[in-house]
């Protein structure tokens, strides 16, 4: 079959990566005999360069006449880079603020899973650790308190802020169907994590998830409150498939998630809208200390191709073939220096991404 990527190789590493990413998704064409045919198009620090802002509408154009997106990082220093001398609406971050919304990417979608071989990266006990964990977590993304009305202002003499908490129940269902349809491809268990027992946005939220439920009886539903949430992460990670679960606890789980696997180069995500169009790119920022050395991990952001391979192109068979791969490699004993340990090969970005293409 043949496929349109768009590549956006960003900032710092970004430009990397996005090259090692690319070496295993050709050698997958060549093994099951897809095309791709790739795009490039700019955003954030890169765009403000060539075009004096962070997103332009030729990029928005260009996004929206791929399958899907595949991007490195982008950003630079904040100190020492001349973007952040700009007023904030022009800035790298407003580039991908802009994108997202301008795709309606609202479903966020980031795994967090121990491999085997980085367990010493993982700050739990063994006996907490157990058999590893895989998980997902799937944050709703453009909607709740980060987009509510807010507003500041003097109250009897007191200064007084206010955040609104909205949703409606069109924007949970979407985002209850992603996370049903994603457990489906999985271990087939959502947990729904909300805070009914306060907020009334979160009995509406396990209302309608409840409902979507009905849609997929082959998956099994569970309800947990957001506190406890945070605890099981760390007792128990193990018992978790899908986290489903709104902007703001999302936000702050699914660092929690990734910080329990230690290891902030492996880690991928997705943003998915309600077509199959994704913009797939690593958890990690675009690493402006390590830049064009040829030092950076690339393995989240082919980790990250893996995902648009699964969730866009629904190509499960290659998706597998790519994180085979990548497990192999690191079984090996080959590490990038960041996940390095005794008794492992350091090997460099490039050299990560050609053994990686290599197993496919
Ligand atoms: P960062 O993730 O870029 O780096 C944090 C630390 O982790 C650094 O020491 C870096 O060298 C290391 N690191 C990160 N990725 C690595 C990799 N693949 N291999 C080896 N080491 C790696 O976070 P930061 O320094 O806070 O941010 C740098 C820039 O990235 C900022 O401009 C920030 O806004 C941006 N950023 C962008 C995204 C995005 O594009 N989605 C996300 C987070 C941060």
């Amino acid at each position: 079959m043949e496929y349109k990527i768009g590549l956006i190789r960003g900032d710092g590493i970004g430009p990397e990566i996005v090259n090692e990413a690319k070496k295993v998704l050709d050698a997958v064409c060549a093994k099951y005999g897809h095309a791709f045919c790739y795009r490039d198009m700019l955003l954030g620090g890169a765009s403000i360069d060539a075009n004096g802002v962070p997103l332009t509408e030729e990029t928005i154009r260009e996004a929206k006449a791929c399958d899907a997106v595949l991007m490195g990082s982008i950003g630079g220093d904040a100190n020492t880079s001349p973007w952040y001398k700009l007023e904030p609406s022009k800035r790298p971050e407003a580039g991908l603020l802009g994108i997202r919304k301008a795709l309606n990417l609202f479903a966020n979608v980031r795994p967090a899973y121990l491999y085997e071989e980085l367990k010493e990266a993982c700050p739990l006990r063994d006996e907490v650790i157990g058999r590893g964990f895989d998980m997902v977590i799937m944050r709703e993304l453009t909607g709740g308190l980060y987009f509510g009305e807010r507003k500041t202002y003097e109250e009897n003499g007191l200064r007084t802020a206010v955040d609104t908490l909205v949703y409606n129940e069109n924007e949970i269902r979407r985002i209850a169907r992603r996370a049903f349809d994603i457990a489906r491809k999985r271990r087939k268990k959502v947990t729904s994590v909300d805070k009914a027992n306060v907020l009334d946005s979160s009995r509406l939220w396990r209302a309608v998830v409840e409902e979507v439920a009905e849609e997929y009886p082959d998956v099994a539903l569970e309800h947990m409150l957001v506190d406890n949430c945070a605890m099981q992460l760390v007792k128990d990670p193990g018992q978790f498939d899908v986290i489903l679960t709104e902007n703001m606890f999302g936000d702050i789980l699914s660092d929690e998630a990734s910080m329990v696997t230690g290891s902030i180069g492996m880690l991928s995500s997705a943003s998915l809208n309600e077509t199959s169009f994704g913009l797939y790119e690593p958890s990690h920022g675009s690493a402006p200390d390590i830049a064009g050395q040829n030092i950076a991990n690339p393995l989240a952001t082919i980790l990250s191709a893996a995902m648009l391979l699964r969730y866009s192109l629904n190509l499960d068979k290659e998706a597998d073939a790519v994180e085979a791969a990548v497990k192999a490699v690191l079984k090996e004993g080959y590490r990038t220096g960041d996940i390095m340990s005794e008794g492992c090969r350091k090997v460099s970005t490039t050299e990560m991404g050609s053994l990686v293409a290599s197993k496919i």
